[in-house]
């Protein structure tokens, strides 16, 4: 089968022949309907040798939607022709984090060398993909695989990290989006569907901020270090009562936390890099930091349920699986309108 791969550090990801793959005992194969194309892959192939946490190459894709194809001994919670989306951040299914399907939060997965597809194990830029656990499937029940798999991540990351601030969102208050990209133009629809805030969007490209704009944003910024002053004046002087960094480079979560209010929260999802301190006077008056680290399972089938009532709807380009490394080129050139999803069977 065709798999798109990242062979060697420093290289661009290539189109691959590579043997099919058969599921062994519990495990899943599914046939590949999307797969989704996530920012953190960027960042990955931007580290240099000695950085690179994971055995090369690697099959990418870490949003993923399929058929199921063939079943491994044992598995009998889904059947063949079942159309779902992986839930991707696999854990070890019986600690208390798993138990509480809070698999992102595994307390064995990094110690047992358990992977996300696309993170370390193959993942679902492929024609095909396996998938360790019927557990790490949710039926997508009428959701169209192509438009719904960036869900996975660019829905579920910013639901989780929004679903945290909810008591801060209440009627007259702010929330910040910084980045509109694959999680932030997401992020910004849940806002608007679970939230009565004001929505202010940031973003270092126009083109972004009218997107912004469409999908619902009050208000929109460039992302520049005048932001902070221009979200206070915004807000009669107050700030933000939650932030949420989709970018996480130095000059966002300094944004950041300017523009937090007193008792506001800050959440830095993007993984540039950034530094935000804490502790007294470093920040605002009881203001919360966090970093969180994808979603549980419970929140990936409510986001998807948000999708299915039409509250949240991903801005999609399609592109086949040969066309792969030229949709991450453009990803990384800052040129994909919302998410960028390969069709592999297409
Ligand atoms: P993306 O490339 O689709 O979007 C990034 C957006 O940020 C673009 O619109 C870009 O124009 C904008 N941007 C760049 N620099 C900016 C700046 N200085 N100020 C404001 N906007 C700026 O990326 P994505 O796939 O949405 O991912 C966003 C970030 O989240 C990445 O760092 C990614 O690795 C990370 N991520 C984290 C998690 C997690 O669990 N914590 C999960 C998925 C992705
Ligand atoms: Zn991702």
């Amino acid at each position: 089968m065709k798999a798109v791969q990242y062979r060697e550090v420093g290289s661009s990801p290539e189109v691959v022949e590579v043997p099919d793959p058969e599921p062994g005992p519990g495990q899943v194969l599914l046939r590949v309907s999307a797969a989704g194309l996530c920012h953190s892959d960027q960042f990955l192939m931007s580290l240099p040798s000695g950085a690179f946490p994971y055995p090369l190459p690697l099959t990418l894709g870490h949003e993923g939607a399929g058929v199921v194809a063939a079943l491994g001994d044992g598995v009998d919670q889904v059947a063949v022709g079942d159309s779902v989306a992986v839930y991707g951040p696999w854990g070890c299914g019986r600690c208390i984090k798993c138990a509480e399907g809070k698999e992102n939060y595994c307390l064995n997965a990094a110690a047992e060398g358990i992977r996300p597809p696309g993170l370390g194990s193959p993942g679902a830029m492929a024609e095909y993909m396996i998938v360790d656990s019927a557990r790490h499937l949710v039926p997508l029940d009428g959701l169209d695989p192509v438009q719904n798999v960036p869900l996975t991540d660019a829905g579920l990351t910013p639901y989780h990290a929004i679903k945290n601030s909810l008591s801060k969102l209440g009627p007259g208050s702010t929330a910040v989006v910084i980045g509109v990209g694959g999680l932030g133009h997401v992020g910004i629809q849940i806002l608007r569907a679970l939230t009565p805030a004001t929505v202010i969007a940031l973003d270092v490209g126009g083109d972004k901020l009218e997107l912004a704009r469409e999908i619902g944003a009050h208000e929109t910024l460039i992302s520049n270090e005048d932001a902070p002053t221009a979200i206070r004046a915004l807000t009669g002087g107050y700030g933000a009562n939650a932030v949420f960094d989709f970018v996480g480079a130095q000059p966002t979560v300094n944004i950041a936390g300017a523009a937090a209010a007193a008792e506001g929260d800050v959440t830095v999802v993007g993984i540039g890099g950034g530094r935000l301190p804490v502790g007294f006077g470093a920040i605002g008056f009881d203001v919360s930091v966090r970093a969180p680290y994808w979603g549980s399972r419970s929140e990936l089938i409510e986001v998807l349920e948000l999708a299915r009532r039409g509250q949240v709807s991903v801005a999609v380009e399609r592109f086949s699986l040969d066309e792969a490394p030229r949709a991450y080129q453009l990803l990384h050139d800052g040129k994909i309108r919302g998410r960028a999803v390969v069709v592999p069977n297409g």
